[in-house]
């Protein structure tokens, strides 16, 4: 059984870090990883605070046990926080931490593969040979890498949905392992599919407790019920997953993706994905559905009386060809969306950036039309609509009072953010990674000067390397490291 109210509760708690590797480096110095945990003031020329307050000139945040205790103008912060040591040279630009509402640490270790694909091709020729030889190693070694790539791009919450051939012992627990030592928040899923290859209901409900399990002892992940896609699904399998919602009512999912997915559903059920999961009641739960390219009127009414939210993967749908997503009309009709990096195999990058660059060309190019989509609304998708997406509007998303200080500071120290005429364009258009100078998580910083603070990520990439080798091999993939040179070269 799982527990809907201890696994809830996980996320919004914090806990303190006991896997920090390396030394915390201050903005300015000096700043002890004592006074950072304990309670610290950051400054910027520019907050963003993507809540009431709007935009703050100037400003501070001053964070207290992990929370926001105040946000306001530089000397009104100070005043009320005397003591708390002061981070940060009074330049730069202070957002909430990204949220990703969508991707696959199962793809950590296949990126860069099969870039003449479109999605059903891709997932016979790469995701379908990986999803039965992944390991808890791979689940582990792969999110190391991939959630400290979301995190060097400015990502404090990731979600996340894990597809593989369920076997005989679990293998998503690496997936929370990795994140807790990485200390990103996790929203992770169990992504199963059982058609056209049958697969025992029993070994997936399994691997969905294991997730569950391990997101409950872990320090900021937590677990939500996952189905890769309704047409991939047998009616066993749907069963079950309406049972699981019952117990924790918020389900990850991918919906209209690609026309033949639509296609498909039509053809075997006689009603789109988002018509006949809405019919099982699928949709009643928290629901974030990843992609929602093709829409008719029906389904797009459909995800507002259900208030599912869309998590929109521009670079992913770009890749592989799926279309575009009508993002204009849904933000205008209420449906909350947010964005997602998709997985590191069809991306290929988890570079949470590139996806919120991205988002704005897309709709410009799709439309025409340079206004059709402002650096505001972009970034508002990647930290409130994020939280919204996962219902953790309430704790994240951000700057105001009272909710969790995932925080990411980016510097003018670079030759791409040394003046800012436009904070927001600025972040959109023009930051890349290299430019953050910090990023915390419930106030524990993760992220100094573009380096991961938390894990010896060079230390694990000759491991990675190795299972990558071996991963491509067993599964027959086209790797020039595994000795299959890609067919297409
Ligand atoms: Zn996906």
């Amino acid at each position: 059984m799982i527990d809907s109210a201890t696994v809830a509760g996980s996320t919004d708690t914090p806990r303190p870090a006991g896997t920090t590797a390396a030394p915390v480096a201050a903005v300015t110095a000096p700043a002890s990883v004592a006074a950072a945990r304990g309670g610290f003031v950051l400054r910027a020329r520019h907050v963003l605070t993507m809540g009431a307050q709007g935009q703050v000139r100037d400003g501070a945040v001053a964070v207290v046990d992990g929370r926001i205790a105040a946000v306001d103008d530089d000397a009104t912060v100070r005043a009320r926080f005397p003591d708390l040591p002061v981070l940060g040279d009074g330049g730069g630009i202070l957002i909430p931490g990204l949220v990703s509402s969508h991707g696959h640490f199962s793809e950590g270790l296949v990126t860069g593969i099969g870039e003449t694909h479109t999605l059903w091709e891709w997932f016979v020729h790469v995701v379908e040979p990986i999803e039965d030889v992944l390991t808890r190693e791979m689940a582990y070694v792969g999110t190391l890498l991939k959630a400290t790539e979301l995190a060097l791009s400015g990502v404090t919450t990731a979600a996340d949905m894990f597809c593989s051939a369920p076997g005989t012992a679990p293998v998503t627990p690496g997936v929370v392992d990795a994140l807790d030592q990485v200390g990103i928040r996790g929203d992770v899923s169990f992504g199963p599919s059982d058609l056209p290859h049958a697969r025992p209901v029993d070994r997936i409900l399994a691997e969905h407790h294991a997730l569950a399990e391990a997101a409950e002892r872990s320090r900021r992940t937590r677990f939500r019920v996952g189905l890769a896609t309704v047409p991939a699904s047998s009616d066993a399998l749907l069963a079950a997953t309406r049972s699981l919602l019952a117990d924790v009512p918020r389900l990850h999912v991918h919906l209209h993706e690609v026309r033949e997915e639509v296609t498909a559903s039509r053809t075997s059920r006689r009603a789109s994905s988002i018509e006949f999961a809405a019919s099982l009641g699928l949709l009643d739960a928290q629901t974030v559905a990843a992609h929602c390219v093709w829409l008719s009127d029906a389904d797009i009414a459909l995800l507002r009386r259900h208030e599912v939210a869309v998590a929109h993967c521009p670079i992913s749908n770009m890749i592989l060809a799926s279309g575009v997503c009508q993002v204009p009309r849904l933000l205008r009709e209420r449906v909350p969306v947010g964005l997602g990096v998709d997985g590191a195999a069809s991306n290929d990058s988890q570079n949470m950036l590139e996806t919120v660059k991205a988002a704005a060309l897309l709709q410009k190019v799709h439309h025409q039309q340079a206004d059709i989509l402002s650096a505001p609304a972009v970034l508002r998708m990647a930290t409130l609509g994020g939280a919204r997406a996962l219902g953790l509007e309430d704790t994240i998303g951000s700057l105001e009072v009272g909710k969790a200080a995932d925080l990411v500071l980016f510097a003018e120290a670079s030759p791409s953010m040394a003046f800012v005429h436009d904070p927001y364009q600025a972040v959109v258009y023009c930051a890349g990674p290299r430019d953050i100078a910090g990023v915390w998580v419930d106030g524990e910083r993760i992220v100094a000067d573009a380096r991961i603070l938390t894990t010896d990520i060079a230390a694990v990439l000759p491991q990675a390397r190795d299972l990558a080798v071996e991963l491509a091999t067993r599964a027959g993939l086209h790797s020039e490291l595994a000795g299959i040179p890609s067919a297409d070269h």
